[in-house]
């Protein structure tokens, strides 16, 4: 008959709640393989990196300490009650010698104490976003010992990201930014749990993602996601931990928190799209997210310690190139839609359209595009059309196709009257996105024969000329 393994309240959550397990192994050995095949994240809590088992876990066979018997290698006879018995009381939220060690300066901290630092383990955080702020946000939580850091991003490391996101090395471009970051953080403290959300963060999975969570850090760059965040953070209860970045100025709250203010309070609806660029089109200084993120880290450990004084109804402002911060007061608005006394968006809407962006039928171009290939086709011929390249002069210094014609896409409108409506105009930029805009525009100013660059000059230095440097 099998035998029966119990499993101490602190480990029931990774069986489901389920207190004892069947169990048909000959020695202690062959019991917990069994366990550690139906529950893998139990090992960890049980057995050193060398097969022992860790010394403040004991295990009784028929209430018998199996270190009178012969440990690991011990006999389990069949109908036997084998039981885990954890040393320190209170279970695995106790903190194991090699963590008392490694956080021994907050232990330290009378604001934080062993009674804080279980906190921490215990806390549960979510960081949407794996770019700038989430980098500098992910390493310090992890290293401070919050036990579960959740990771939302579905972007690859590229070169152009390692000018400030600090998770990423050169080995790992082209992989999965959360990949590279759990390898990372696991490296940084292997005591922690990284679980990773490898999608975009949409109305359809938010709610489901966050419920886990005590928090959220707000890492995005841009406005549908942090319109989605704080409502998902409003309708679960969340607090929201806010930073922003772009160029040189940066902002950090912590919305949502008790009866404080939410992002809508302050902000209720989102500038027209194309008014503020996203930091690939208008830059940000390398150094300020690792700012904005530390300061974003600090209030999520106030926050789970229950110390200090939050940012909760404050809005910090920092303007990198004078060295100012400022800091202003927000209330709560009792009339905002979404957490004010008669909130009308209860449930999670559409945020790209609520941010103006065009939805997929009105999408629809009136503007043909063109592969590079018949980009190199037409500039083989001896007379071709014009074609405009609407990038940045810093990334004409980088790369650049032959034979084009530059004009910045924020200059584009002074130059209008250069061209007949009836010339044919191709446009490229980096990728395709800038150069798609113009277009529009020329459409509407009604220029009849224009084309976009599929991929822009990424594409071109892929499968044209790859001595071209891809940035
Ligand atoms: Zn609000």
């Amino acid at each position: 008959m099998a035998s029966q393994l119990r499993i101490p309240s602190p480990l029931r959550r990774f069986t489901g709640g389920d207190a004892a397990i069947s169990v048909n192994g000959g020695t202690i050995k062959e019991v917990l393989g069994e366990l550690f095949t139906a529950h893998p994240e139990i090992k960890n809590h049980l057995i050193e990196e060398n097969g022992d088992l860790r010394n403040f876990v004991n295990i009784f066979v028929n209430n018998e300490d199996i270190r009178h018997s012969g440990g690991l290698d011990s006999e389990v006879i069949d109908d036997s009650d084998v039981r885990i018995i954890p040393s320190i009381a209170g279970g695995v939220d106790d903190l194991t010698p090699p963590e008392l060690a490694r956080y021994s300066r907050h232990i330290t901290l009378p604001e934080v104490g062993m009674d804080g630092q279980k906190k921490l383990k215990s806390a549960k955080v979510l960081v949407v976003g794996a770019g700038g702020l989430g980098c500098p946000v992910a390493l310090y939580l992890a290293a401070a010992g919050v036990g579960t850091i959740g990771m939302v991003d579905y972007d690859v490391v590229d070169e152009s990201n390692l000018q400030r996101q600090i998770l990423y090395g050169v080995s790992q471009k082209g992989q999965p930014k959360l990949d590279a970051a759990k390898e990372r953080l696991q490296n940084l403290n292997p005591h922690i749990n990284i679980k990773l959300h490898s999608v975009a963060l949409t109305s359809e999975n938010a709610l489901d993602i966050v419920k886990d969570y005590d928090m959220v850090l707000d890492g995005t760059d841009n406005f549908p996601t942090r319109y989605l965040v704080n409502d998902a953070c409003v309708m679960s209860g969340k607090p929201n931990v806010y930073g922003s970045i772009y160029r040189f100025d940066g902002q950090v709250s912590v919305f949502n928190h008790e009866d404080g203010p939410c992002y809508r309070c302050l902000y209720p609806s989102p500038p027209p799209p194309g008014l503020v660029p996203s930091c690939a089109e208008g830059g940000v200084l390398g150094v300020l997210p690792g700012i904005i993120g530390c300061l974003q880290a600090n209030e999520a450990i106030k926050l789970i310690l229950g110390i200090g004084n939050l940012m909760k109804g404050r809005f910090l402002l920092f303007d990198a190139l004078e060295m100012e911060f400022t800091e202003l007061k927000i209330k709560k608005d009792p009339q905002c839609v979404v957490c004010g006394e008669n909130p009308t968006v209860t449930e999670l809407i559409d945020y790209e359209q609520f941010c103006g962006i065009p939805q997929a039928e009105e999408k629809k171009n009136d503007f043909d595009e063109i592969t590079v290939f018949e980009l190199k086709d037409i500039l083989d011929q001896d007379n071709y059309p014009v074609v405009i390249d609407v990038r940045e002069p810093f990334e004409l210094d980088i790369a650049q196709i032959g034979g084009t014609t530059h004009i910045p896409m924020r200059e584009m409108e002074n130059h209008l009257s250069e061209f007949n409506t009836n010339d044919e105009i191709i446009v490229h930029c980096k990728s395709g996105g800038r150069s798609a805009k113009i277009c529009k525009l020329l459409i509407e100013n009604k220029f009849t024969n224009v084309k976009n660059v599929k991929g822009g000059i990424l594409a071109w230095s892929k499968e044209i000329d790859s001595s071209i440097p891809q940035y």
